[in-house]
């Protein structure tokens, strides 16, 4: 049984060690990135079931993207392995701690032939909640008409469906990104846009108003993330800043919105009043930035409540 279903692309990621212009780099230690298995390895910490769904190349790097979630206690049963291409690769260069550069090679990547005939509506129908991010609709038309026909299944089974922009304008033009994250938020019930992400799909400036432009005549829970300050929680009801916590020292800022996010899953099927739930997504996000890499940050419950005494 999943608590949460959720899918996407997972490369592997190689990183440089030296920080240096890439091509004089000469170790990469091997890792895994992927921001859908990035949450799911936090849910699965934070002590729940998810499954996360992806397309990979039947060839060593598939193969080690798999164990490697599977090891991490996520539900791997639905993932699909192809021979018609290979698993997607990442490339990040440091010059600086702060000036990251990523390199893809995942163009028709196996991952980029998902299509809506892959997902298994039994499987996903047991998950309460649908988890999507805007990654994936920018893989390819076939991944596009996958997530709109996830969210018709979870529409279907009266799923709560909860999405996260990411946006990446290397893989698509900001005028299609806008026009899709648009269409998906429109569906969902909870989304999780950083400040300027939220910018993008209104066009407003002030959080407030970009949260209401986010709303429209729906009822909907926005929760616009703030960085250091914490997020900014907007329903119906509520309207709140919810301070973040102080970093002592940030090591890697990426993969805080990756916690937050498993935070907020983690609150909402733990049925918490959203204050709270947003409060536990904050101090997920300051301790992911507080540890090098994606996922080795990310903590189980009991870790995330001493954090925040
Ligand atoms: P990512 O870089 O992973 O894509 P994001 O842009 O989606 O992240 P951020 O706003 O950077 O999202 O971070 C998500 C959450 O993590 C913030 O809302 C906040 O709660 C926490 N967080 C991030 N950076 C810091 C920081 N420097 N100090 C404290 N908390 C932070």
């Amino acid at each position: 049984n999943i608590d949460v279903f959720t899918f996407g692309e997972t490369m592997v990621l190689f990183q440089a060690e030296q920080m240096l212009p890439l091509e004089y780099v000469h170790t990469f230690p091997k890792l895994v990135g992927g921001a859908e298995s990035n949450v799911a390895i936090g849910l699965a910490r934070l002590g729940h079931s998810v499954g996360w769904f992806s397309k990979l190349g039947d060839d060593p790097f598939g193969r080690y993207i798999h164990k490697f979630i599977r090891g991490e206690g996520v539900d791997t049963s639905s993932c699909l392995f192809t021979e018609k291409a290979q698993t997607g690769l990442l490339f990040k260069e440091r010059l600086s701690p702060e000036d990251v550069n990523v390199y893809y090679y995942r163009k028709n990547s196996a991952a980029s032939l998902m299509e809506p005939a892959d997902l298994n509506e039994d499987y996903i129908s047991q998950a309460k909640i649908l988890h999507i991010t805007g990654i994936t609709p920018a893989l390819s038309e076939s991944c596009y008409q996958t997530v709109m026909v996830a969210i018709q299944i979870a529409k279907k089974h009266k799923m709560t469906i909860v999405f996260d922009p990411n946006l990446r304008l290397k893989l698509w033009s900001a005028e299609k990104a806008k026009e899709v994250f648009n269409e998906i938020a429109s569906h969902a019930d909870v989304i999780l846009p950083g400040l300027d992400e939220g910018q993008f799909m209104t066009g407003k400036t002030e959080v407030e108003d970009v949260a209401v432009a986010l709303m429209g005549e729906q009822d909907k829970t926005i929760i616009i993330k703030l960085g250091s300050k914490g997020a900014y929680l907007h329903t119906k009801h509520e309207k709140a800043y919810i301070e973040g916590f102080p970093v002592d020292r940030i090591v890697d800022p990426v993969g805080a919105g990756d916690g937050f996010a498993a935070g907020i899953l983690s609150g909402l099927l733990r049925n918490d009043p959203l204050p709270v739930v947003v409060k536990r997504a904050n101090a997920i996000g300051a301790i992911v930035v507080g540890v090098s890499g994606d996922v080795e940050g990310l903590p189980t419950l009991p870790a995330v409540e001493r954090f925040m005494e």
